[in-house]
């Protein structure tokens, strides 16, 4: 069922509405507010007090980290938001895409924007370049007023894009600019002064008296200043250290900086662009021949040279994706939008590992877990209501943002499925971009809006992945087989394809390359080889220093279980502590498993324990490499309460620092070993309920409820029993309309759930809502702990009970007990009682298949029953028995019924099958006596309305 080639020819060149560049700059920093203005326009009818509505108009302020602009007002919210867009732009001297210079006209920009640089009307604007202008004045003599060339040529937007007009090389290799300053700024030799050999420019004629007044009025404002910065020596024997720059009210800020690089000379240190989100005023600061810098481009990196010539700083470079040579240091500090003073953050070795791990797509997963050494980017995207962490879409724009690449252009294919077969029909095809999908948060995805029923909704989508360099070259094109039921899991399962590779390539990037160009890969051939390998040169250098053991623990490690407690890694034998009665609930593919965990360093022989990580509840789905691989084979071995212990290697110090508040703790600590301690808090079984949600409208679940809902309002009934309420979903839907009902009651075995069940029903039942509630009669609402397979005298004449989806849990032979228990003790009217037809499953399955990656799938243990706690799951026949045999033991009458599906005969009948047990009419009252007092349950939580004070 290939149809490939639907899209070949995808725009290369999107020309970008002002929203998208302003979207691609700041990524969420910018933030819209759309008002609406009511214009009281006297609408036509002057003598009338009541208003005419006049249509309404919107307004949009939009946001950015350094500015704000305001937009005129538009009949369209859209068009509102993206006139404010259009503003900021101008405002921060972007050029909208499509006006793109010759570079003739680039060249009179540049002079004109350098020209404008050196009046005085700049020097007193809002400006961070003019931060610099004011602050070199306050420079000691020899350097007074000069400005060194490199921060204008990353200080500001408009000079960026007209040096990358005039030298497209500029895109990768920014040092470029440097020239075309200088060039241009010779052209204004009556203006601006250059001095030989330096890369600093000055105004030539002195600025007005009462301005340089002003300039050094303001230099007494401030005292002095501390920035602690981190220092990256080049050399990789040399570890990254904290830094403080003491800045002097009067100083500046690049001198220091200089000092600190062993250079005399502001000029002679060149700042590297912004690392990380559009708003940050982090870069690397670093002193080099600019010779050398010039002469490299990226489709010329030679590692070796860059090596042996001993200089290269392959951290730097790495983080901030451009050379950087010697010693540098990475700081935020700087002049912005928002203010004449110097602003500045302090940069801790934590944030510089941070930065340096959310280069990887499994780093950043990690961070958006904050769990930088229990988690990992999954291997699988199973479902949305599993996915625990960052999304992998909104992963991937992180990725291509941190990288300098175009944001990804996703392209989804709808396919009409005739009734399962095979063939899929092309429907037709969309191209968007992340706002236009409102996914993940603009409520769920297209195809389930309508009605599925399982014949009806046959609309499966397929997610192909183009990614782009900054000047819209291809790098990457990714076109999977694959068909979702959703188009959101398959733009999902797409992106985290894309991701995975990526973050293998930048692990191994050699042996990737290798495999892509002899496998018949998703990732198509031919593979922009050239184009990918020049955007990714600088990160070929870091991934030897990741290496080392980071691999032992993340890549395909295979866990041999010796028994139940030591499993080996390679050679070495771990051993995990279990502690506490196993209570039989474990985790396994496919189920959520939520556990608490502390990571700490240990040193062998020595007492000595550093916490380094640590989570009360952290929920993953299991089967899918959401966590490293050991702890995942550990959580596998545990039952819900127990605790476990085991030691690994160190992973890559990287994680290890990024993990810890302060590296400099744990770099003496020297340690040798890591110790995970883990408790399983609980496991949730997603199988059943993704299943019942997926692929049911409404959820099967809600189906069930409102089958049995209807039940209690037509036959009146005043008192309820919920038999293996779980945490209380049924009961709470019974406040969602009017009832008869005065006492409801909940049992189950499990505390857990009741607690739950507890905190909602409380919840639903506080006090100055009673008058309110849709039952008004409710006089009590309690809860029991115990087995529903026990008699509790406390039940006895309620009027109606429900089982809803719990005798599967049980055993068969307590599945009678317990209908035997019931039927005969309670006197009960009316009994509802629901579970799986086994029947259906088939039906489940096809379902399925196509919702999900059939080649994961195979991974996926092959469920036996729709959720891994069933003891059984009954045919419509089994149930038939079971049933009949109980109505006739008992006196009542039953009835068949069931909700998803049609339930024809032709069909295997409802997903989900009810029996509707009735009392008969007695004969002689005797079978219905009054029992002996029996207090089986525990009770765990009560509310009455007479004393609920
Ligand atoms: N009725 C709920 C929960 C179904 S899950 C719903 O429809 O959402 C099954 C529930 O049965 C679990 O909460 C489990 O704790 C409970 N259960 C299983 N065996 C039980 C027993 N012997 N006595 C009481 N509850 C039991
Ligand atoms: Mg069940």
């Amino acid at each position: 069922m290939d149809t490939k080639g639907s899209s070949g020819n995808v725009v290369k060149k999107a020309t970008l509405t002002p929203k998208a560049i302003i979207h691609q700059k700041f990524g969420t920093s910018a933030c819209y507010k759309v008002e609406e203005v009511q214009e009281s326009q006297p609408n036509g009818c002057p003598g009338l007090a009541i208003p005419m509505k006049s249509p309404s108009l919107f307004r949009c302020t939009l946001h950015l980290p350094d500015c704000t602009v305001r937009s005129g007002t538009f009949k369209r919210k859209k068009d509102a938001e993206q006139s404010a867009a259009e503003k900021a732009l101008e405002k921060l001297g972007i050029n909208l895409a499509e006006k793109e210079p010759t570079v003739d006209e680039a060249q009179a920009d540049l002079i004109a924007r350098i020209s404008h640089f050196f009046s005085v009307e700049f020097l007193l604007s809002p400006h961070p370049l003019s931060g610099h202008l004011r602050s070199a004045l306050r420079r000691e003599d020899g350097f007074k007023g000069q400005v060194p060339v490199s921060v204008i040529a990353v200080g500001d937007a408009r000079v960026n894009n007209l040096s990358r007009c005039i030298n497209p090389k500029v895109e990768s290799n920014p040092y470029l600019a440097i020239p075309l300053i200088m060039d241009a700024a010779t052209k204004l030799s009556g203006l601006v002064a250059t001095s030989e050999g330096r890369f600093s420019l000055q105004r030539k004629g002195l600025y007005p008296q009462e301005v340089m007044r002003k300039m050094l009025n303001e230099a007494g404002l401030q005292g002095n200043i501390e920035i602690n910065t981190i220092h990256i020596p080049f050399s990789l024997e040399k570890p990254i250290h904290p830094l403080t720059l003491n800045v002097s009210a009067s100083g500046y800020y690049l001198d220091v900086i200089a000092q600190k690089l062993g250079v005399e000379d502001a000029a002679r240190v060149l700042t590297s662009r912004a690392i990380g989100k559009a708003s940050s005023e982090i870069r690397l600061y670093f002193s080099a021949p600019l010779s050398s810098l010039l002469s490299w481009a990226t489709d010329m990196v030679d590692q070796d040279a860059m090596d042996s010539e001993g200089l290269f700083n392959a951290r730097a470079s790495y983080l901030s994706g451009q050379l950087v040579v010697g010693d540098a240091i990475l700081a935020s500090v700087g002049y912005t939008w928002r203010s004449t003073e110097l602003c500045y953050e302090h940069l801790s070795a934590q944030a510089y590992y941070r930065m340096f791990i959310s280069k990887t797509p499994s780093g950043l997963y990690k961070l958006s877990r904050e769990a930088t050494l229990a988690a990992e980017l999954p291997l699988a995207f199973t479902a949305r209501t599993n996915w625990r962490g960052t999304y992998p879409r909104d992963l991937l724009y992180m990725f291509c943002s941190q990288h300098r690449l175009s944001e990804p252009v996703f392209v989804t294919s709808a396919y009409h499925l005739e009734s399962f077969s095979e063939v899929p029909k092309k429907m037709k095809m969309t191209q968007f971009t992340k706002e236009e999908t409102g996914y993940p948060n603009g409520g769920g995805s297209a195809a389930s809006g309508g009605k599925s029923s399982v014949s009806e909704d046959t609309t499966s989508f397929r997610c192909e992945i183009k990614i782009f360099s900054k000047s819209q070259d291809l790098i990457l094109e990714y076109h999977p087989k694959d068909l979702y039921k959703k188009q959101g899991d398959a733009i999902q399962s797409a992106s985290l394809k894309v991701l995975l590779w990526l973050d293998r390539y930048l692990r191994e990037p050699d042996l990737l390359l290798q495999k892509i160009n002899s496998s018949a890969d998703d990732f198509r051939n031919p593979f922009c080889h050239q184009n990918f390998t020049n955007e990714f040169s600088l990160c070929n250098f870091i991934h030897k220093i990741t290496k080392r053991s980071e691999n032992k623990l993340h890549e395909g490690v295979d866990f041999n279980f010796v028994g139940q407690l030591d499993f080996e890694e390679g050679h070495e034998a771990f051993s995990l502590i279990l502690e506490g009665q196993s209570s039989g609930v474990s985790a396994s593919s496919g189920s959520l498993a939520c556990i608490g965990y502390s990571i700490s360093l240990v040193m062998e022989g020595e007492n000595m324990k550093e916490l380094v990580e640590s989570s009360e509840e952290f929920e993953f789905e299991m089967g899918t490499g959401a966590v490293i691989p050991i702890l995942e084979a550990c959580v596998m071995q545990m039952s819900v309460g127990q605790y476990a212990r085991f030691n690994t290697q160190l992973p890559a110090d990287e994680l290890v620092l990024a993990a810890v508040k302060k590296p400099e703790n744990i770099l003496s600590l020297a340690c040798t070993k890591v110790e995970y301690s883990v408790i399983l808090l609980r496991v949730t079984e997603p199988m059943e309920d993704r299943m019942e949600q997926a692929l049911f409208s409404p959820p099967l679940s809600k189906q069930r409820m409102d089958f049995a809902g209807q039940l209690i309002r037509e036959s009146c009934v005043k008192t309820l029993v919920d038999f293996g309420c779980g945490s209380g979903t049924f009961l709470e839907s019974l406040f969602d309309y009017q009832t008869t009902l005065e006492r409801i009651v909940g049992v189950d075995i499990s505390q857990k759930s009741l607690s739950r069940a507890a905190k909602i029903l409380h919840s639903k039942l506080d006090v100055n809502s009673k008058f309110l509630m849709p039952s008004p009669g409710l006089e009590s609402a309690v809860l029991y702990n115990g087995s529903i397979t026990d008699f509790d005298s406390r039940l006895y004449g309620s009027d109606i009970g429900t089982c809803l989806e719990v005798i599967e849990h049980m055993e068969e032979d307590q599945a009678c007990l317990f209908g035997d228990v019931v039927l005969s003790s309670y006197c009960l009217k009316t009994l509802i009682v629901s579970t799986p037809n086994y029947e259906y499953n088939v039906i489940l399955r096809r379902m399925q298949s196509q919702e999900d990656d059939p080649d994961e799938k195979t991974q996926l243990p092959a469920y036996k029953f729709r959720n891994q706690d069933h003891k059984f799951e009954w045919t419509r026949g089994q149930f038939n028995n079971w049933a009949s045999d109980l109505a006739a033991r008992h006196n009542y009458s039953v009835e068949f019924s069931g909700v998803g599906g049609s339930g024809d005969e032709s069909e295997p009948g409802f997903a989900s099958q009810i029996a509707v047990f009735r009392r008969k009419e007695l004969v002689n009252g005797d079978s219905c006596a009054k029992p002996v007092e029996s207090l089986n349950y525990k009770l765990i939580w009560e509310w009455n309305s007479n004393n609920s004070s």
